[in-house]
C-alpha cells in the first residue's frame, strides 16, 4: 500500500478517493473515523489518508490527483443561490434545493 493524498478535510480526502475508485484503483481510507477524537491521539496521526491498494496504481493515482488539485473551478468556494439564496457547496455545479444552475461569475 502506498499513501497518494493527505488532506484535514475528510470530503475532499473522500471526492479523491472516488475518483479513484471510478477509476479502478482500489484505495483504502485511512484515519477516517478520527475527527471526532483529535484530543486523545496525536493530531498529525488523526489526517484522513487516502491509500492505494496496488502499488502498480501509484502512476495513476497521482496523476489523477495532480489533476484534481489543479482543477480549482471544478471544486470551487462555495457559492449562492441566484434564485432562493441557498448556500450551495462547492463540488455542486446545480442548487441542492431548487437545482438551479450556478451562476458564472460563482467564486468571485
Ligand atoms: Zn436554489
Amino acid at each position: 500500500m502506498i499513501k497518494v493524498f493527505e488532506d484535514f478535510e475528510l470530503s475532499k480526502v473522500g471526492q479523491f478517493q472516488s475518483v479513484l475508485e471510478a477509476e479502478g484503483i482500489r484505495t483504502y481510507l485511512k484515519n477516517q473515523f478520527t475527527s471526532g477524537v483529535l484530543g486523545e491521539i496525536p493530531f498529525v496521526e488523526a489526517v484522513p489518508q487516502l491509500w492505494i491498494i496496488e502499488d502498480d496504481d501509484l502512476v495513476k493515482a497521482k496523476r489523477l490527483i495532480q489533476e484534481l488539485l489543479s482543477s480549482p473551478e471544478d471544486i470551487g468556494p462555495e457559492w449562492t443561490c441566484a434564485r432562493c439564496v441557498s448556500v450551495v457547496d462547492g463540488v455542486f455545479s446545480h442548487c441542492w434545493k431548487c437545482n438551479a444552475e450556478r451562476p458564472d461569475d460563482a467564486g468571485d
